[in-house]
């Protein structure tokens, strides 16, 4: 990865911008906390993750009325930035939570199924993780976490 230092807050604003056109009515709230917070990663590969979490989030809480995606961000006790997105477009079934990460797997008629595989590489490349870390009806979380 071509690593640089880059404001979190940052990364979250471009990746909302650049899916902001295939979800309109979607409420998205950010909370980045602190607000300058930096990570030290390739920025671009940093943007794919982000926009294919934000994708996903979107598709699964899709049309539906008082759709919701949040945005955290924090320190964790081993000064890792943790990067919490959130949705509540329902849980994934234990079936499908199984087999998410697998590349080219997809539930969606026109899904590539390569975009969380892709994220959970990308990661792993700047020693980080990619976890599934809520996933009920209210609330399925993807926690990305990066030294
Ligand atoms: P794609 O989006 O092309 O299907 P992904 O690798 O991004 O491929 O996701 C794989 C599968 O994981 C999706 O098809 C979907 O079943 C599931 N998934 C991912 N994110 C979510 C989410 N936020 N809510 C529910 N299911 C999800
Ligand atoms: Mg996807």
């Amino acid at each position: 990865p071509q690593k640089e230092p880059f404001e979190v807050r940052e990364l979250v604003r471009q990746a909302v911008a650049l899916t902001a056109a295939e979800g309109g009515g979607i409420e998205i709230a950010t909370d980045i906390e602190p607000q300058e917070t930096l990570i030290y990663a390739d920025k671009a590969l940093m943007g794919q993750v982000a926009v294919n979490l934000l994708k996903n989030a979107r598709e699964a809480v899709g049309g539906r009325p008082g759709g919701r995606i949040e945005i955290r961000a924090r320190i964790d006790a081993a000064e890792h930035v943790v990067i919490e997105i959130s949705n509540n477009g329902g849980a994934i079934p234990a079936e499908v939570t199984e087999n998410i990460f697998t590349p080219f797997f997809s539930t969606k008629t026109d899904g590539s199924g390569i975009g969380l595989s892709v994220s959970r590489r990308i990661m792993q490349l700047h020693g980080g993780s990619l976890r599934l870390t809520a996933n009920t009806d209210s609330r399925v979380t993807f926690t990305l976490r990066i030294g």
